[in-house]
């Protein structure tokens, strides 16, 4: 009973601290203006060298980038 509750403890910790980091992470794409969610699905490499991370999308659109079609940030 005691080790269950450890256990669900933990994953929720690991869950809220996941979390947060996807559902406000943007990439501005320098080649295209456009920006998008980290998790879209047009993004195969987001680590490439022409992804800008933002961390709002009021920032990505201040720089002059516009939101993607697809995701829909
Ligand atoms: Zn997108």
């Amino acid at each position: 009973m005691i080790k269950k509750i450890a256990l669900a403890t933990l994953a929720a910790v690991a869950f809220s601290a996941a979390t947060p980091a996807l559902a406000t992470d943007y990439l501005a794409n320098t080649k295209s203006g456009k920006f998008h969610y980290a998790t879209c699905r047009t993004i195969k490499y987001p680590d490439a060298p022409h992804f800008v991370h933002y961390s709002s999308r009021e920032a990505a659109i201040a720089d002059g980038y516009t939101s993607c079609g697809v995701c829909r940030p």
